[in-house]
């Protein structure tokens, strides 16, 4: 079956972008995950395309995945096809005296992008320099830090649906709340973002990173494989305080820890597997339950 799905991709799909049981420990920060029967780097919307015609052919599940730092995915790993767009273009377009707009293809790192824009004396995305994501998941997920997310950045973006279609939405049509889009809701795969920023002075955007960059070293584990926050934030409290205020930092299931530096983090002390940090995910959340009342919710995305 495989090697019949193998033929078909490669009627369009370059070789050197289709593996096999691939293992997305590979491909997540948390260095977690069993196999994936394909996992796809699409490099053109041809390619995307042809994918989307085959899954839909074959009656195959689509999962998408940016750098995997907002992901756990599950020890029996992820059936049908994985796909990691694989458009890396940075274009500055309509340069005004003060503002631009820049083009980023969804799989530019925003760490990337950040430099490209700072190089340039472009700012307004230094908010995300050190989110480990990819454009497409950042603008999936509305990333956010030090005030600002997504959203506010965001001019447009354009996306393929699974029948191969492709859509362009305003800012407003992408549906931003806390932590989710549109494509929380619909399944498409974003393929380029435009954001709308402004030209400003290197110095200040330089020194607005490092600052943003030592906030992290200080404050989040950020040398320990993870996948950033594992809860949202509460309405009325926040998650990681609680979490901390339950005496939870240190609790340990297998080689998953809530970590000892931010209670918020669930790291993976090396050897951790998936069933380790949902069993982990399932003991907080029970605890903080049964110690404070509130309810807690999963910003980590369990895929598999
Ligand atoms: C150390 C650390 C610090 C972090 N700090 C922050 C922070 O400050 N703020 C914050 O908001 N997040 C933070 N995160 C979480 C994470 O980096 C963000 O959620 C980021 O937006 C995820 O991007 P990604 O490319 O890794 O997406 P992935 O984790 O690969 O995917 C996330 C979601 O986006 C979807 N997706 C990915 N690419 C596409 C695409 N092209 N089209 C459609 N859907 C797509 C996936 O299906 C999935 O549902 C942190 C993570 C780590 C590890």
């Amino acid at each position: 079956m495989k090697e019949e799905i193998l033929k078909q991709l490669l009627e369009i799909v370059a070789k050197d972008n289709i593996r096999i049981d691939e293992p997305m420990s590979k491909h997540t920060t948390f260095k977690i995950g069993g196999n994936a029967d394909f996992f796809l780097r699409p490099t053109s919307e041809e390619e995307l395309k042809h994918i989307m015609k085959v899954a839909k052919n074959n009656n195959i599940p689509i999962t998408v995945i940016g750098n995997g730092s907002n992901v756990l995915v599950k020890d029996e790993g992820i059936r049908g096809f994985v796909i990691k767009p694989n458009f890396k273009y940075i274009k500055i377009v309509n340069k005004k005296n003060d503002s631009v707009d820049v083009i980023a293809g969804s799989g530019v790192l925003l760490r990337k992008l950040s430099e490209t824009m700072k190089r340039e004396s472009i700012e307004g995305l230094e908010f995300a320099a050190f989110i480990p994501g990819c454009v497409g998941g950042e603008v999936k997920m509305n990333a956010g830090a030090h005030g600002k997310e997504m959203k506010d950045v965001v001019k447009e973006s354009k996306y393929m649906d699974l029948e191969g279609n492709i859509h362009i939405i305003s800012n407003e049509e992408h549906e931003f709340e806390y932590r989710k889009s549109l494509f929380s809701r619909i399944n498409g795969i974003i393929i380029e973002t435009t954001f709308s920023l402004e030209y400003g002075d290197e110095d200040t955007i330089t020194n607005n990173m490092k600052r943003h960059s030592e906030f992290r070293r200080t404050k989040q584990p950020i040398d320990m494989p993870c996948a950033g926050s594992t809860f949202k934030r509460g309405k009325d409290f926040i998650t990681a305080r609680i979490i901390d205020e339950c005496g939870l930092k240190g609790k340990s299931v297998g080689g998953a820890e809530v970590s000892t530096m931010h209670a918020g983090f669930i790291v993976n002390k090396g050897n951790a597997t998936a069933k380790d940090v949902l069993d982990l995910v399932d003991y907080v959340e029970k605890e903080v339950f049964a110690k404070t009342g509130k309810r807690i919710e999963l910003e980590l995305e369990i895929l598999g």
